[in-house]
């Protein structure tokens, strides 16, 4: 960033007032002190954002800055130039407004709901030799973020991509202004719109606002209708477009169609489009994060060593309370001694714990014996520092599963925004979360906001409250000699008959407690556990003259909603709007009502959220009507090839020797057995992985720790890859070949199989 502005051309173009004039010149823009890392004068502009950026001006000033532009009076020393203005991050964004402006190359703006940055990653990746590109940082597409990305356009560029995303009707104009893209590209807005929002229609026009002038906006066909309504210059095209390279076999198909699109238009040929296509880039500000030895918990970011994604892994790393002592590990050694002063000194805003910087793959002796701390490993893709990381893990057993929480705060995102307004969202982490692991996705939820847990037993209960989750949390099922507990880690019972509920009041009385917060559960079609309707009159009079007991919520469980009929659903949420209503005549206070599971609140959420659903599998991506809603596959299971073997005429493989070889067979042994949840059902072709590029069967028994497969026809060798579920085989598709549904492959996964979660 290089603004070459005088303090004064500031106030004129932010037209403020200059509150004290102090002649200066300045080049940066700041808006957060922690990113002062040089000594080039810069101009601070204290932002209203979750915290008043008003506060931090002295720090700005002992940290060197000389030009302040603020909307509240603040008490600085005289050798400052102080300019004043209504609206801080308005007039940030006049300034972006009047940078942009000094540039006349091509500026092209990605919107729309879903596929933003992966857009303007692969399409940055597909043009780089031929423009010099400046593109926006991460997911820059905020008011601010724009505004951001915009500043690091310099006279060295030639083209620009800004990503620009909207909340709430009417941001776009502002975008718009700022960034006047000469060229767009739409990505649609999905077949949800978002909260805010009276209708798709409403939502669709407020991002094409964003294209008003633009001279081409690129989309799919299926934008057209939308686009015409617009009235937007468009150029369209079809995923068929590109048959040579299939991208109806990848999940982004859409997306990279698109970026494929703007590409070729751009001049680059088809040819090294499809060569450059089987290289795109993982998208690389993803973290991955994984319990390791010692209890320390291992965040892995050894992508790349860029200055804004260290400050979003530190972010992560600082504002998680999983581990309490923060350790960081970086190799900066191919750094220049300007960008090594500008992380050494951003780490150090942060004020680790502790701090190591690699050169090679020594693991220094005090790094080694550290013990329940997070580390976080950062460094370039090419550093040492990847192979050291794993010497951390937990697990050495080459076979894990990854969980994408991208994907499931997509999901969540997403099945909230069809809900009634201010629909509370509980999410049921019973079974170590649907198997994905005791805590990870919990914090995870904690820190997304979700406003309630809710897990099967007791003991699932105190180790969250043990591993630091505050969270209320919702027990379905509780027994009297599990009380003592509910009560010591301030769990929250679900009571199903009166025999227990007596008993619980029995239990604060003794323990002097008041107000204790459980939950009712009722019986309207499950026939499983719950209260009838017919035990009402009894249970509402006993509540009614008592203290110790508030009924936080009451609630019931749908048995049939993934059913396309949906009479059973109907007549179980009409049974209990019927007990809601009997209910809340007695009680003076507020008792939230659920009913829907993740099933029914894709289908029902619009109608019937009441006050609270209660999400599971869906949270995942793994509901009946899944695609339809594009929620997302969260889960992928991998293992690696052990050994590769060549079998002649005759021979057998495994136990009982179930396979007998016809013609010469090429089999791979695999690091994954029945004791890891690749069940013996898969055994002799009924299972398939996939391998390089292609499907292959599973041969003769599967072993309790190993499995054999046929690769005769597929390029491979020992350590190589090997899908379980994934890309190629999703959970749909693999829960058929078990004879099961999601629910049990995910929780059938053997604890020894390693768990990482990408953020
Ligand atoms: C497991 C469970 C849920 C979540 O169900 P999903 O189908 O995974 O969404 C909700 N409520 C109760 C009572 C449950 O037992």
């Amino acid at each position: 960033m290089k603004l070459g502005l005088t303090n004064k051309e500031i106030a004129t173009i932010v037209d403020g007032e200059i509150l004290r004039d102090v002649n200066g010149k300045v080049d940066i823009l700041i808006y957060d002190t922690r990113m002062i890392t040089s000594n080039r004068a810069g101009v601070f502009f204290a932002l209203q954002n979750k915290r008043n950026g008003h506060i931090f001006c002295q720090r700005a000033y002992d940290k060197g800055v000389r030009c302040f532009v603020v909307s509240e009076e603040v008490e600085l020393p005289n050798d400052t130039c102080i300019i004043k203005v209504e609206d801080t991050l308005c007039a940030l964004q006049t300034i972006a407004k009047y940078h942009r402006n000094q540039f006349s190359y091509p500026v092209l703006a990605v919107t729309g709901s879903l596929g933003k940055t992966m857009i303007k990653e692969w399409l940055y990746f597909l043009i780089k030799d031929h423009y010099k590109v400046v593109r926006s940082p991460k997911s820059y597409n905020s008011q601010l973020g724009v505004a951001i990305s915009l500043l690091e356009m310099t006279e060295k560029h030639d083209f620009a991509i800004i990503e620009a995303d909207i909340s709430h009707p009417d941001e776009m104009t502002k975008l718009e202004e700022m960034i006047s893209p000469t060229l767009g590209v739409f990505t649609g807005v999905g077949k949800n719109y978002e909260d805010n929002f009276e209708s798709k229609k409403q939502h669709n026009a407020e991002h094409l606002k964003l294209f008003k002038h633009a001279n081409i906006t690129f989309a799919l066909n299926e934008e057209y209708s939308t686009l015409r309504r617009s009235k937007i210059n468009a150029e369209l095209t079809e995923i068929e477009a590109w048959d040579e390279f299939r991208p109806s076999d990848s999940p982004f198909a859409k997306n990279i169609t698109l970026a494929l699109f703007v590409a070729t238009f751009l001049g680059v040929s088809k040819s090294e489009l499809l060569e450059k296509i089987k290289s795109l880039p993982k998208l690389s500000d993803r973290l991955e994060v994984f319990e390791g030895q010692n209890d320390n918990l291992i965040i892995n970011d050894t992508y790349n060593i860029d200055i804004d994604a260290l400050e979003q892994s530190l972010e992560y790393q600082f504002s998680s309370d999983e581990r309490q002592k923060k350790v960081v590990v970086l190799d900066l050694s191919s750094l220049n001694t300007e960008r090594k002063e500008q992380i050494l000194s951003l780490v150090e805003s942060y004020k680790p714990d502790e701090f190591f910087i690699i050169k090679d793959t020594t693991i220094p002796k005090e790094l080694k014996e550290l013990k329940g701390v997070s580390i976080l490993f950062k460094g370039p893709y090419d550093s040492p520092l990847k192979e050291l990381v794993k010497q951390f893990k937990n697990r050495k057993h080459e076979t894990w599963v990854e969980f994408d929480l991208k994907a499931v705060k997509h999901n969540i995102d997403l099945i909230q925004a069809k809900l009634q307004p201010n629909t509370q969202v509980l999410v049921m982490v019973k079974a170590s979360s649907y198997g994905t692991g005791d805590v990870n996705i919990p914090h995870f939820l904690q820190q997304i906001g979700v406003d309630y847990l809710g897990v099967a037993y007791t003991d699932e209960g105190t180790t969250l409250r043990e591993k630091g989750i505050q969270l209320p949390i919702l027990v379905m099922n509780t027994e009297q000699n599990a009380f003592d507990d509910i009560t010591k880690f301030c769990l929250e019972p679900s009571i199903f008959d009166m025999k227990n509920l007596i008993a619980f009041r029995e239990h604060l009385l003794k323990e002097g407690l008041s107000e204790y917060p459980i939950h009712l559960t009722f019986e309207t079609g499950m026939n499983r556990l719950g209260f009838d309707a017919e035990d009402l009159p009894e249970l509402l009079e006993y509540l009614r003259n008592q203290q110790e007991i508030k009924v936080k919520s009451v609630y019931s469980h749908l048995a049939d909603a993934d059913n396309t009929d949906s009479a059973y659903t109907e007549n179980q949420i009409q049974q209990f709007q019927n007990i809601k209503e009997a209910v809340e005549k007695v009680f003076s206070y507020r008792v939230l009502f659920h009913i829907l599971n993740s099933e029914g609140a894709s289908k029902f959420g619009d109608t019937a959220s009441f006050d609270m659903v209660r999400l599971g599998i869906g949270v995942f991506g793994y509901t009946s009507t899944a695609k339809e809603n594009v929620l997302l596959p969260s889960m992928k299971w991998k293992t690696t090839i052990s050994q590769i073997k060549t079998l002649k005429a005759g021979e057998t493989v495994g136990y009982g020797r179930s396979y007998k070889v016809d013609n010469e067979i090429k089999i791979a042994t695999l690091r994954i057995g029945y004791a890891d949840g690749f069940r013996r059902n898969l055994s002799n072709g009924v299972g398939k992985v996939f391998i390089n590029g292609k499907h292959c069967p599973v041969v003769g028994n599967v072993c309790m720790d190993m499995t054999m497969v046929d690769v005769s026809n597929v390029d491979c060798e020992a350590g190589d890859e090997v899908e379980i579920i994934g890309d190629h085989i999703d959970m749909e598709t693999f829960s058929k070949h078990l004879g099961t549904i999601p629910y049990e492959v995910m929780t059938s996964i053997n604890k020894r199989v390693a768990r990482i979660y990408l953020r």
